[in-house]
């Protein structure tokens, strides 16, 4: 099987893990099908009593196991003709050029460095968080310190070594004292980011926090609303789950964020 013959089966696969059709591929195969089999498989195990309707091309395991889809988001992309060197960034590394001298908004008046974000170009989950804090701003690089080691093992726990995951902010300079970026920081920050998600082209983006999870999705609703559903961001599976520091203040929330990751997970393969 060629490579572009696997990529889309693995693509339609995910499709059909988020309820879509099965699609019938000109070598007989369907993807969800094992070997040998002769139908979709919900023909073969159908719940006695269920309505074929509602549970037409969705997998049984689907059904018990992912949350229902959520928002879906897809905002313009670059504009070929014009000058703005962001959408016409070809690398991680151009755009970590353009952000180490952007000064489009107040965040680079007190910075110390800019933190772009890390990871490597074939990640197949990016996570996204708000902004730098202190340690980052020291540093250069994104989730770092308490929170950043808690990251690490969350990743750790889904066989996800750190090293393998793009991992960034929606605003790449720190806001003073910690505060939450501002509207308008935000605006002016978010094509870096669009772009660096385009680059990598990941499987699953896992939004950790509210203005994460609010930017990505274009949406005002609380964290607790975007929760336990799969949203899309350009057709890129999205989750939704706290961010490590808020773990770090309040470790109730440690359950519901290890459920949402495991769901990334699943969609990852
Ligand atoms: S926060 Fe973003 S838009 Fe603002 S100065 Fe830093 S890189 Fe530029």
């Amino acid at each position: 099987m060629s490579d572009g013959r696997a990529l889309a089966r693995e693509y339609l696969e995910q499709q059909k893990l988020l309820g879509g059709d099965s699609v019938i591929l000109p070598d007989g195969a369907t993807p969800g099908l094992r070997p040998g089999s002769v139908g979709p498989p919900e023909n073969a195990a159908r719940t006695p009593g269920a309505s074929p309707g509602k549970t037409e091309g969705r997998s049984a395991q689907a059904d018990s196991a992912l949350p229902p889809l959520g928002l879906s988001y897809d905002p313009p992309g670059g504009d070929l003709f014009s000058n703005d060197p962001v959408p016409q960034a070809a690398s991680l590394e151009a755009i970590a050029g353009l952000v180490a001298s952007c000064t489009k908004c107040r965040l680079c008046e007190a910075r110390r460095h800019t933190v772009p974000g890390e990871g490597p170009p074939e990640a197949r989950l990016v996570v996204v968080g708000e902004g730098p804090g202190r340690v980052e701003d020291d540093t250069g690089r994104p989730f770092v310190g308490p929170a950043g080691e808690l990251l690490t093992k969350i990743l750790g726990a889904i066989e996800l070594p750190r090293e393998r995951v793009f991992i960034c902010n929606v605003v790449k300079c720190r806001p003073p004292e910690n505060r939450l970026p501002q509207f308008d920081e935000i605006a002016a920050c978010i094509p870096y980011l669009f772009r660096q998600i385009e680059i990598v082209k990941p499987k699953v983006i896992l939004a950790m926090g509210g203005t994460a999870a609010q930017t990505l999705l274009n949406t005002k609703q609380s964290l607790g609303a975007l929760r336990n559903q799969v949203h899309r961001f350009r057709g890129i599976p999205l989750i939704v789950t706290y961010h490590p520091a808020a773990l770090l203040r309040n470790p109730n929330w440690k359950k519901p964020t290890w459920d949402d990751v495991r769901i990334a997970r699943r969609l990852i393969g």
